[in-house]
């Protein structure tokens, strides 16, 4: 009989007594005892249970988490949950883009793991079956493909860790160590857990080649030991250190696998403690993340019972919210992709959502506490001056999602920075003084500026736009918007769009002065009664004629009309300029007869790229105009840079060296354009002002797409 079936008798068709006697009589190949089996079980169940025990602490606070973050997680959302887990968590998708060689190595530990993790089931039951394997893996064709994979990738492990521990010690990048001034607290730490987690894998990795290594010289006359050998190239390698002292080996195996399980132990114990609680977090996260369109923000309900006015507390945040603190793996890729961390503002997202975490673990023993006795916990806001979220850390977001696409396991900074905001707002009435203007003029004059609302179609002056309210009957309804309505230097886009329209025969019109704001910057801005009461305005007005279809030149619009105010009641097609004029002009309605012999470079709104994945048109369009000469920024596309003006940081004062305009001006300026595009007034209005600045207005131009076009028809 072989060995696995001798050991496993109950599986070979023994009673439960063949199977005790099994365990508790245990022959070894390398004299293993009672004795080990007995202190293994100790130590299995010590460690085990103490994983068992803070998994337990960890669970209850997720759990006793809000569940209202308005997402929809049924079982219909399930497919697109799956591809994600399947493309971002097994897949590692996002490891493969940047930061290399980080990302690959980490995408060879992970898979290393998984591989891996067979070696430590069989590694652990041989702690009560000495020649177990695991069915289908032993010297059949099987077991030597799998020993194979095995040593590849125990080998890539070490590998990896190697050029990893020398980042931590040799190279250390700011990415890992963090980024000043922002992150002059992570900077702090002393990062002893980062090494002793990397050493842990390193040590789990060498006794795992020792322990292999060993075992093939003291069962050299085991057929099926020796038949996977042939498999284990650097096993192998292990195997001749012992120089086939059989003594040596025994030992050397018995030392190897106590060490190896004892680490395991070990580091399950530190995850929950530690970043690398991302280990068992990360892949349900990514399950959970968003499947609702990546810039759609929750309806927050006002009408029922106790309505929450913000998030502030530890108990305020969400299931998923919860989740994103367990999963951050520190690695600071968001930090390093976002333009309020690069223009030295206070907001790192990992130092925030770290400082976020902390109080949470800080607060777990009083709400266990309030758990067990089924009371109401109520906690101090973590946000404010003294607390762990500072307000101007709130502040300085431009909510454009740079640190959410950059994130490899998927976790959410916007939603959360909008939460804190209604806080500041609907809560505490504590906001940036100009933020009265702003609000203001939205509640009086329906628009950020707070201009008269009789300016609102003072753009299509003696341009004979048909109005809605005498042309019923139109295809599309132009809604405008306050950036196009009302900026002096938008208007002349406006203007443009409507002579294209007007040039391929479309049939349209617009509201004139009844238009009215969406409310989409009361909503980044926090300000959601505000926002709502904005929004059912307008669903109710656009709702008083018969319209189908929208057309929109702006991202804002457009993200908050198609993507937002369906909650409230409003489904029209919304169409954006873009996709409509690309159409045109690809079927010959918008001739274009002059030469635009400019080079030209695209600056991608958040709004269209990140939140709406709206790439390709624009490009698409300005390569269809005569002579353009079309360059590449190199942050463009998902690795854009916001122009300052997101979140409603349009509205807010920026100091003068704090400017993220003036560093998406440089990115743009590298490649010395004549013409930056846009397709956003707030982009136009943010890279204009930036230009001006930096006294390049006599050389460089800052255009909608639409003038371009329009400035070659006739
Ligand atoms: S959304 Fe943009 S500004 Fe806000 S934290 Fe993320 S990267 Fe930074
Ligand atoms: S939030 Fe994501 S990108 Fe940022 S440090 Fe954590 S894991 Fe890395």
């Amino acid at each position: 009989m072989c060995p696995t079936s001798r050991y496993l008798g109950i599986a070979s068709g023994g009673s439960f007594s063949d199977w005790l006697s099994a365990v508790f009589l245990l022959e070894t190949s390398y004299e293993g005892d009672k004795m080990t089996i007995v202190l293994w079980s100790v130590v299995f169940l010590a460690g085990v249970g103490f994983f068992a025990y803070q998994m337990t602490g960890r669970l209850k606070i997720l759990f006793a988490a809000r569940r209202d973050d308005g997402r929809d997680y049924s079982p219909k959302t399930w497919g697109k949950r799956i591809k994600n887990t399947l493309v971002y968590g097994f897949g590692q998708g996002k490891f493969f883009r940047d930061e290399q060689p980080a990302g690959m190595l980490h995408i060879a530990v992970f898979w290393g793991f998984c591989v891996l993790s067979l070696q430590v089931i069989t590694m652990f039951t041989r702690g009560w079956f000495p020649s177990f394997v695991i069915p289908g893996l032993g010297g059949d064709a099987l077991g030597g493909a799998y020993a194979l994979l095995k040593d590849i990738f125990q080998t890539a492990v070490v590998v990896g860790i190697l050029v990893l521990l020398s980042r931590w010690w040799i190279f250390k990048p700011e990415r890992l160590f963090g980024f000043l001034p922002a992150e002059a607290r992570m900077r702090k730490h002393s990062h002893l857990e980062a090494y002793l987690i990397l050493l842990f894998i390193l040590g789990i990795m060498l006794s795992g080649f020792v322990y292999d290594g060993a075992r093939m010289v003291t069962m050299a006359s085991v057929p099926d030991v020796m038949a996977e050998s042939a498999w284990q190239p650097v096993s192998y390698w292990f195997s001749t250190l012992f120089a086939g002292n059989v003594e040596a080996a025994e030992w050397g195996a018995q030392a190897a696998w106590w060490m190896h399980n004892i680490i395991i132990l070990m580091f399950l114990n530190l995850l929950p403690r530690s970043k690398h609680f991302h280990i068992i977090t990360a892949i349900p996260n990514v399950f959970m993340g968003k499947v609702e369109a990546r810039g759609h923000l929750p309806k927050r309900d006002f009408t029922v019972e106790n309505p929450l006015f913000g998030r502030s507390t530890v108990n305020q945040f969400s299931f998923k919210q919860v989740m994103d603190m367990y999963s951050c793996t520190e690695c600071g890729r968001c930090a390093s992709v976002c333009p309020a961390t690069a223009t030295h503002k206070p907001l790192a997202p990992r130092q925030m959502l770290l400082d976020m975490r902390d109080a949470l673990y800080a607060s777990q023993p009083v709400w266990l506490q309030k758990i067990a006795v089924n009371g109401a916990p109520e906690f101090e806001t973590m946000v404010g001056e003294g607390k762990p979220v500072l307000d101007d850390v709130v502040w300085s977001c431009v909510q454009c999602r740079a640190c959410e696409e950059a994130c490899p396991v998927n976790i959410e900074y916007v939603d959360k920075i909008v939460d804190m905001r209604q806080h500041l707002v609907q809560e505490a009435s504590r906001f940036p003084a100009e933020l009265n203007r702003t609000f203001k003029g939205l509640e009086t004059q329906s628009n950020p500026w707070g201009i008269s609302r009789e300016e609102r179609d003072a753009w299509a002056e003696g341009l004979e736009i048909p109005r809605i309210q005498d042309n019923p009957n139109v295809e599309y309804l132009y809604y405008v918007g306050c950036g196009g309505a009302f900026d002096s230097n938008n208007r002349r886009s406006t203007q443009s769009f409507a002579k294209i329209l007007k040039k391929a025969g479309v049939s349209f019109a617009i509201l004139g002065k009844e238009e009215l704001c969406n409310g989409e910057t009361a909503r980044r801005l926090g300000n959601e009664y505000l926002f709502q009461t904005l929004a059912e305005a307008l669903v109710a007005l656009l709702n008083q004629y018969s319209i189908k279809k929208i057309l929109v030149n702006c991202p804002h619009c457009f993200n908050t009309l198609a993507k937002e105010y369906p909650d409230f009641g409003g489904k029209w097609e919304i169409t954006r300029a873009g996709d409509l004029v690309n159409q045109l002009v690809a079927r010959g309605k918008v001739p274009m007869e002059g030469k635009f012999d400019k080079k030209v470079v695209y600056h991608d709104s958040c709004n269209y790229g990140r939140f709406n994945g709206v790439y390709d048109e624009p490009r698409d369009i300005l390569q269809k105009v005569p002579g353009v000469r079309f360059e590449e920024i190199t942050q463009s596309r998902e690795k854009g840079t916001c122009c300052g003006a997101g979140g409603g940081r349009m509205w807010l004062e920026e100091a003068k060296d704090q400017r993220v305009n003036m560093l998406r001006a440089d990115q743009a300026l590298e490649k010395k354009p004549d013409v930056i595009a846009t397709s956003c007034p707030y982009c136009k209005i943010m890279l204009g002002s930036a230009i001006n600045e930096k006294g390049e207005n006599e050389k460089v131009q800052v255009m909608d797409v639409m003038e371009i076009v329009a400035s070659q028809i006739t």
